[in-house]
């Protein structure tokens, strides 16, 4: 095998199954690589040239996955975008990442060479029933192509973040580090050709993509594919299937369906990650279903870095150890043993997409990443995170973590889940707020709240005030959008 990804997620076995489409048919992994082979033939034709970015602003769909593996095939960068942005967010991306050709649904084109025709990328379509200039171009081609030459540092992909903190970052991942975080994870989680997973996540996403679709192909498992989160259409699916992986809130919905335990019966591994999943989904699923949901963490920049066993105690609150092979640290910890989460590893980026000072500033000078996040690491070695640096409340002078409020909060019955945030505040620099969801029906009493937290929270940690939502703003990754609630709160109130 080469160090081009792609020949390792092609197998010769060409009758095994590699896909299973929600219309019910299978796609082997000879006929996924002959669409790939074709794909790619059209790409280079189009002038696509190793070291170029590709942008796939596409539709989920088998056309989608077999796009990205040409992308890799022709040593091209892929670029996913979420194909909901509008124009004004897609000009962004266009612009920050300078693609040769950008690949869309035929229904956005003028939109799109609108976009790109000053920018000088060329624009081709796709559309799921094969009537986009791709397919058109791709089809008398042969269906073989040879396999790009690439070193292990050279770029398979740029993603962008998903922009929970901030304007999203393009993150440069190369050959070397999604085949080492694959190979990991298939190990670290006994994948097989025998798995088949129930694939619902976006592909323009690391879950979805580097996890999901890597890790599978990787195995020479099979994918059923979905196109996107639907209760009814896992629910349907979870029966044919070995492993399940989601955001926290397609567990919390999932639970809505009757027969779950049956349902689940054939499943080995449920994994969960991108958010915090909160303890008591994790003790509901497993009374529900017997399982224990296996949490992990990861980032876009780093692909997966810790992970509950998936032999021995799965902990609830915690994303488990580090991966093999991956270094995790707690810097600055304070008499909690809670810092900030550094990381190294092969699975750890290059850097930001043309953004070297911001890089430079996110790495220590003996070569970790600086994560961002917050944690400590238990006697156990179990990794927990308390949140992000950029969420930490600072009032009158005192840390708040608003992951410890926000537990504190939740345990309080007729609590669905909350998000604790600081708005500005002119005598203490910030002060707490509260968002509470209340369980569907439930009314909760705000003085109950604040005797509740005032038994169990030192006074500078308890909100000084509570507002109640029906939900939490969430973005596409099922993350709360803090960003969102401090803007809201701070702007209504002050
Ligand atoms: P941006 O960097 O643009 O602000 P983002 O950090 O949400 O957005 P991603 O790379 O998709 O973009 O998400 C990585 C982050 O998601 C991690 O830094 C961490 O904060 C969070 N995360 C991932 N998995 C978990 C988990 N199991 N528990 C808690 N947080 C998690
Ligand atoms: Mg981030």
């Amino acid at each position: 095998h080469g160090t081009n990804l792609v020949s390792h997620l092609l197998p010769e076995d060409r009758e095994r199954t590699a896909i299973h489409l929600p219309g019910g048919g299978v796609v082997g992994y000879g006929e996924l690589a002959d669409l790939s082979a074709r794909y790619a033939g059209a790409l280079a034709a189009a002038g696509v040239a190793p070291g170029d970015r590709l942008i796939a602003l596409t539709q989920k769909s088998l056309r989608a996955v077999a796009l990205y593996l040409a992308t890799l095939r022709v040593g091209a960068v892929y670029v996913p975008i979420n194909p909901a942005y509008t124009r004004a967010e897609l000009e962004y991306f266009v612009r920050d990442a300078r693609p040769s050709l950008v690949v869309t649904d035929p229904a956005r084109e003028e939109e799109l060479a609108l976009v790109c025709g000053p920018l000088s990328a060329r624009v081709a379509t796709l559309s799921e029933d094969g009537s986009g200039s791709l397919d058109r171009d791709a089809d008398p081609r042969p269906a073989e192509h040879d396999i790009a030459a690439r070193e292990s540092d050279d770029l398979a992909a740029i993603l962008y973040t998903s922009g929970t903190t901030g304007r999203s970052k393009g993150a440069m991942l190369t050959h070397g580090n999604l085949l080492a975080n694959a190979q990991t994870l298939k190990s670290a989680w006994e994948y097989t050709a025998d798995d088949v997973l129930v694939h619902a996540l976006p592909i323009f996403h690391t879950h979805g993509l580097f996890v999901g679709l890597n890790v599978s192909l990787l195995s020479r498992a099979s994918v059923i594919l979905l196109p996107k989160f639907d209760v009814a259409a896992i629910a349907d699916a979870l029966p044919r299937a070995t492993v399940l992986m989601g955001v926290p809130t397609y567990y919390t919905r999932l639970l809505e369906v009757p027969d779950l335990r049956a349902r689940c019966a054939g499943v080995r591994l449920f994994v969960s990650g991108s958010a915090p999943l909160l303890t008591a989904t994790h003790t509901e699923w497993r009374e529900r279903t017997g399982h224990a949901i296996l949490e992990r963490y990861g980032m876009t920049e780093t692909t997966m870095l810790t992970s509950n066993p998936l032999h021995g105690e799965r902990r609830p609150g915690t994303v488990g150890p580090p991966l093999p092979g991956v270094s995790v640290r707690i810097a600055d910890a304070d008499e909690n043993g809670v810092g900030s989460i550094q990381v190294a590893g092969p699975n750890v980026f290059r850097g930001y997409w043309e953004m070297p000072e911001k890089t430079a500033s996110e790495f220590t000078t003996d070569g970790f990443f600086i994560t961002g996040d917050l944690g400590r690491i238990d006697e156990d070695g179990y990794v927990q995170i308390v949140g992000r640096a950029k969420d930490l409340v600072i009032t009158g002078g005192y840390n708040v973590y608003p992951k410890e409020v926000e537990t504190a909060i939740d345990a309080l019955d007729g609590v669905a889940e909350s998000a604790v945030f600081g708005v500005p505040d002119p005598d203490f620099g910030e002060q707490v707020v509260a968002a509470i969801v209340p369980e569907e029906g439930a009314a909760i009493d705000q003085s109950a709240v604040e005797r509740h937290l005032a038994e169990r929270l030192a006074r500078y940690k308890q909100p000084r005030e509570y507002v109640f939502v029906d939900e939490l703003p969430r973005n596409v990754m099922g993350k709360v959008q803090k960003t969102v609630l401090r803007e809201t709160y701070a702007r209504a109130e002050h």
